[in-house]
This record gives structure tokens, sequence and C-alpha cells, in this order.
């Protein structure tokens, strides 16, 4: 790689994926391959004027594998690392892409340096990989620089094909498409084209001059509990009773809306009275929950729900992690959901000023 100090520097870390893989010649499957395979299949990162180094996950691993230790190691290289480069590009699985880029946008308070989350449908080494394409431009992203010489975007993101998304509002929409995430409740923070444009507007501003401030501790004593109709009651009531569980991303219905039955109201509210913290997002792609709209959702409410506004799974379940991982009580982690603290959900106050960022497609 190009050691020219003066040049802009990234640091590339390599966690697994199907980015790097090989295909078995006896078994036909996708395994994981080092570090140097990705860079003999691109000859073209030696041209690319910047300082490029190298960490990888020994071994790779299929993100199917990720744990939020391993979200503490890749926050603790970060922070290692954070006054030596520009930026950081994370190659990942897809899979659960959007889970470590949601964690770590919690995980790194005050981060000022852009850490670009990509990766590929298809490997390198095949001809027609979205690999290469998605590798070089998140470095490019990685290093650009605003007039003023900060960096364009200082946030987590997850850049795949022609889209840059807050890593903390994206989901995996896609098995196949090159194109496989979606931001549904917050625009692209720059397209790819011919250039590439970044709508400023949309990108966190931050404090400046804080420190980086690294966390370290994830509590996984969370779950996700998706509605249906015909859910039934034992199962329900075994799951909010679970010994140690903290907190209950629970997916319903529109706008936020739950069955009226008593035995589920009351379920619910006995758990929010034993101090279990349950958040309410929508199972709708997009849009928010307001559970002030139907009298199912006001029911909700009273039992003690916590709103998840327009909350994806991923950014729900990891700050719930990251909350209670800090050891704050039910009420202190009700409150803070109900706060933006990396740019995840909407709040009212908000919305004048995304609307006007959606205009300026
Ligand atoms: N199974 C792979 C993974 O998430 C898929 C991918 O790399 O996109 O690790």
């Amino acid at each position: 790689m190009t050691t020219d100090l003066a040049s802009p520097s990234v640091l590339l870390i390599y966690t697994g994926g199907t980015i790097g893989m090989i295909r078995n010649p006896e078994t036909g499957a996708l395994e994981s391959f080092t570090f140097e395979h990705l860079t003999r299949h691109i000859p073209e990162l030696k041209q690319m004027r910047c300082r490029i180094d190298s960490i990888q996950f020994n071994p790779p691993i299929d993100s199917s594998d990720m744990t939020p230790a391993l979200w503490v190691k890749l926050a603790q290289i970060i922070y290692d690392n954070y006054n030596q480069y520009d930026g950081f590009v994370v190659l990942h699985g897809s899979d659960t892409m959007a889970y470590t880029a949601s964690a770590l946008s919690f995980a790194l308070e005050n981060l000022a340096k852009p850490v670009i989350f990509t990766g590929s449908q298809l490997p390198i080494g095949v001809l027609r990989t979205d690999g290469k394409e998605n590798l070089i431009t998140a470095i490019e992203i990685a290093t650009s620089k605003r007039p003023d010489g900060t960096p364009s975007v200082p946030e987590v993101c997850i850049l795949f094909q022609n889209q840059l998304l807050r890593g903390n509002r994206t989901t995996k929409a896609n098995a196949e498409k090159f194109n496989a995430f979606k931001s549904h409740n917050y625009p692209n923070l720059a397209d790819v084209g011919v250039y590439i444009n970044y709508y400023t507007r949309r990108i966190l501003h931050r404090q400046a001059g804080l420190p980086l401030k690294p966390h370290f501790l994830f509590d996984t004593n969370v779950i996700v509990l998706t509605l249906f109709p015909g859910i039934q009651e034992r199962i329900v009531t075994e799951v909010l009773k679970t010994e140690g569980l903290k907190a209950i991303v629970m997916k319903t219905f529109g706008t936020g809306n739950a069955p009226q039955r008593e035995w589920f109201v009351r379920a619910v509210r006995e758990a929010t009275q034993r101090g279990m913290v349950i958040i309410n997002i929508t199972q709708c792609l997009s849009g928010s929950v307001d559970m002030k709209r139907y009298e199912n959702g006001r029911q909700l409410l009273e039992a003690g729900v916590t709103s998840g506004y327009d909350s994806t799974v991923e950014a729900a379940v990891t700050k719930l992690m990251f909350l209670f991982g800090h050891g704050y009580p039910p009420e202190e982690v009700r409150r803070l959901m109900n706060q933006s603290l990396a740019g995840e959900i909407t709040l009212e106050s908000d919305l004048p000023l995304q609307q006007e960022a959606t205009l300026d497609l």
C-alpha cells in the first residue's frame, strides 16, 4: 500500500463477509479468504492517492457470526487508531452490517471522522463483482474533505452501490440485488454517480473539538417480539416473564397498534411495572409510531410502553443493549430511547429539517 504520509489516510478493517470470500472447489461453498486476496484483485487501490493501511479479523467471519464482543473489538480498533487516520472503512458482511453500524454509531460518542461500512453481494474475485466499486468509493468517501478541511461525513455510514446511508437508519432490504440496503425513514447522505454528491445538511453536525469517547459495554438481555394476528397468550406471557430479560423491541401494526385483548394489555402492563422496557416500533417498512392515534396504540402507552418513533429494529436493539450496558435504570433507558443520540430517530422537532432535506433530493 502507499506510504506517503502527506496523503490522506484510511484504515481498512476487514471483518469478513462475501467481499473477501472465495469458492471452495470441493464443496462449492463460499469461505473467507485473507485481506491479501482483496488487494490482489483490486490493483486500482495502489493508484488511489491516499495511504491505506489494513487490519483484519483473524479469522474473518461471515457476519451472521457477529457478536457484541466483536463490535467492541471494532470500536477499540477505531479508538486506538483514531488520531493516525483521516477515516475508516469497515469491510463487513451485509447480513448484519446494519446492526454493527448501528452499534458503533452509539459506541463512538463524539465521532468526528468517517467510519464507512461496505461489503458486496459478489466476491471480489468474481467478474461482475460489486465489491471493487464499493470498496474504492468507500475509501474516497472516508478521505473526502469539505472546503474548510473538515471531513465530509463525520458519521458511521453504510455505502452500498450508489448510496451513502446513515448506518443506524439502514436495513438490509434485498438478499440479491447490488442495491441491498435501504434507509426508509431518512434520506441518503450522499448519492454516488459521476460525482459524489454530499447532502451536507442531512449529515450530523457535532460540536467541534470534543474528544472521541468510546463505549465498550453492551447488555444483551434484549429480544425482538413481532406481533401477528393469532399470537398466543401462553407464548407472549412466557416471553414477558423471561428471567433476566430487560427490554423488548415490540414490532406492532401500523402506527404502533396491538390487540386490545385483556390478557395482552395486562401482561404488558405487569411487565413494564416490573421494570421491563418495551419499545414500540412498527412492522411497516417506513413511517413512525404514534401511539396516540388509535385506541389500540393508546392502550400500549397507558400500559407503560415507550415509543420507538421511526427506529429500525437494528437501531432499537443495539441502542437498548448500549443503554443497559451503561447500567442505567429502566426510567433513564426509556427517557434516552426518546432522544436521538446519533441521528437514529426522527423526533417531532426534527421533522421540518428532514422534510426540507428530502426536498433537495
Ligand atoms: N453471508 C454474508 C455475510 O453477511 C453475506 C455478505 O457478505 O454480504 O457475511
